[in-house]
């Protein structure tokens, strides 16, 4: 591609709203416009990375078997009825009806269209196991789009569901997802983690999530410093007896305490007080504000037991000028009894109000070395708690973990799901096939996504410095730059140019030529090439076509390196 046919559309600014830095350089490099919240463009330059991550994302789900369909974006109210996911899915469900007054969805995930496709083109268990999948467009309407594609409303998503008649099929099948999930991650380039995970809204026993490592990211990992044990954080919520998260997240909503914005803080209060240093520990909070990156994460107090809240009271609490507030007793006894908590201003707290979120939050907070002394959590003694060891077991998912080792908290982006679905949407909806007896049986189902637009941000989350991104060559929208000095001008820089560029080509790699004019330095030249990150660069001159060489700079350390002309395919090779 040559630069004055191309549109190219990097920026020097960095739009406000973007407050991560993949948002910034996915704004800045040109590869997404913004059309409304949650709502983006894929320019020329983004889209060939997008498509290179569906292409990888392709490959591997056929090799693993799955077969690839397209279902329409747009889905029949009369589905999520037989579901009941009509009535419970709530606002992220964007609803409209048709010129008749007929109630449609924009769909968010494809559970009921396929199961609907299973119930009436499979009829019998010799055509099982199968494992269909898209790469199709979602829309969520979000209750804080924000850091671009990475958590937008409209987004692409791999979604594959796979049919059974047995559960060791499931099994298998979901076994095999897991390694085609890895290599896909793998081939990416990306450093990420398979998690234990909350099956969450789309519902089922057994689930994975692969989260791409960043800083940026939204949940908290923990790790076992010494085995694989990994799980989301959230987890701990999913397993709150069934019934009390609404009314929990009914009942505490946000509060306000001006000064209490550190862990440091929140440590200086409990020290008020020896009595409250055991009945607190610390869990995560949860931004309602965006905030500049690197601010330490908010902090949420959680006071355990029959604690009275009551007791508590502001004035206790030195150098706090406005009081503390908690959450009437009304409403802790609506939740069942065992909270209260303190968020730093502008900020939400994220309350886990069950018993065992509360151990899981003391298994994960007593293991983080930082916050061990707010919670008098003793290892030893504290695991041996059967809660607490029922609690491992059902996260590590093994009946005789070790319990060794320390966790470690990450914070991760979720880029894929792994779901153990069961029967919830077969049985619901009564997608049945005759078995070997002519018997007919509920299918067992499995899901799988992944988020390609999302992946997008968060391989540049991994892969970038101060100049802009540095792609991966398995994605990069261009693998090799190409930026001559005086193009047009000296004719054995043109000849030199034009004759390398198509060499490249033809040897299969995606080119780019600056071809622009004197008009534009060659610094910005440079500059926008290491934007747009391109990962292999050869500046043509003059100079070193006299000693028979070009120059060439790998974007990822930037040192530059004479090359003789006829080796630079052999040397990208
Ligand atoms: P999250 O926890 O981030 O809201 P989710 O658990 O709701 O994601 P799933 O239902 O598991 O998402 O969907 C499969 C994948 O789709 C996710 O793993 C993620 O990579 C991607 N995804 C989900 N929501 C969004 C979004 N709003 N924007 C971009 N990608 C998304
Ligand atoms: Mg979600
Ligand atoms: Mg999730
Ligand atoms: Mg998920």
């Amino acid at each position: 591609m040559r630069a004055t046919e191309f549109l190219l559309a990097t920026e020097k600014e960095t739009p406000a709203d973007a407050v991560v830095v993949s948002h910034q350089l996915m704004m800045r490099s040109g590869m997404i416009r913004k059309l409304a919240a949650g709502l983006y463009t894929w320019m020329p330059l983004g889209l060939r990375t997008l498509r290179k991550v569906e292409a990888i994302v392709r490959e591997e789900m056929n090799r693993a078997g799955a077969q690839e369909v397209l279902m329409p974006a747009v889905q029949p109210a009369e589905l999520w009825e037989e579901t009941g996911r009509w009535f419970q899915y709530g606002g992220e469900l964007l609803r409209v009806k048709d010129r008749h007054n007929r109630d449609f969805c924009i769909g968010p995930t494809h559970e009921e269209v396929i199961t609907d496709l299973a119930r009436n083109n499979i009829s019998s268990y010799k055509q099982l196991p199968l494992n269909l999948y898209q790469i199709q467009t979602k829309f969520r309407d979000e209750t804080r789009p924000r850091f671009g594609v990475m958590r937008s409303r409209e987004f692409i998503m791999k979604d594959a569901y796979s049919f059974h008649s047995t559960e060791e099929s499931l099994e298998e099948t979901y076994n095999r997802m897991h390694t085609a999930y890895s290599n896909v991650f793998t081939r990416l380039g990306l450093d990420f983690r398979p998690v234990w995970a909350d099956t969450g809204s789309i519902g089922g026993a057994k689930s994975h999530e692969f989260h791409v490592l960043a800083s940026s990211g939204e949940d908290d990992i923990a790790f076992s410093s010494e085995s694989d044990y990994a799980a989301n954080v959230e987890l701990a919520e999913a397993l709150a007896p069934a019934g009390e998260r609404p009314a929990a997240t009914a009942a505490l909503e946000t509060v306000s305490t001006p000064d209490v914005t550190s862990i440091d803080d929140v440590a200086a209060f409990l020290k008020t007080d020896a009595a409250n240093v055991l009945k607190a520990i610390v869990v995560r909070g949860e931004h309602t504000t965006e905030k500049a990156e690197g601010e330490p994460a908010p902090v949420v107090l959680f006071i355990r037991g029959d604690h009275e809240l009551n007791e508590i009271k502001a004035e206790k609490i030195e150098g706090v000028a406005s009081p503390l507030q908690f959450a009437s007793d009304a409403e802790i006894e609506a939740i069942g009894g065992v909270t209260g908590f303190v968020g730093p201003q502008g900020l939400s707290a994220k309350v886990y109000v069950d018993r065992a979120a509360a151990h899981m939050a003391d298994f994960v907070c007593g293991a983080n070395s930082k916050d061990a002394h707010l919670t008098g959590f003793n290892w030893e003694r504290d695991c041996a708690l059967p809660e607490v060891a029922d609690l491992r077991n059902v996260v590590a998912g093994d009946p005789s973990p070790c319990g060794k080792g320390t966790l470690e908290i990450k914070r991760g982006i979720e880029v894929g799901h792994i779901f153990q679905l069961g029967t919830k949407y077969s049985a619901a909806m009564n997608a049945t096939v005759l078995d070997e007896n002519g018997k007919a049986r509920t299918m067992i189902m499995g899901c799988y996504g992944i988020g390609i637009s999302r992946v997008v941000a968060a391989a540049i989350e991994q892969n970038h410095d101060d100049n802009g991104i540095v792609w991966p060559d398995a994605i990069a929208p261009f693998t090799v730059g190409i930026v001559p000095m005086g193009y047009q001008k000296s004719e054995a820089v043109t000849k030199a140019t034009d004759e390398l560029y198509e060499e490249l080509k033809a040897a299969g790699f995606d080119v780019y030529l600056d071809d622009r004019d004197k008009k534009t330095s060659p610094g910005v030249k440079f500059a926008d090439m290491e934007l747009i990150g391109i990962p292999h660069r050869v500046v043509v001159s003059d100079r070193s076509l006299e000693a028979g060489n070009v120059e060439y700079a790998a974007r990822r350390d930037g040192e530059k390196h004479p090359i003789a002309i006829g080796d630079i395919i052999s040397h990208l090779k």
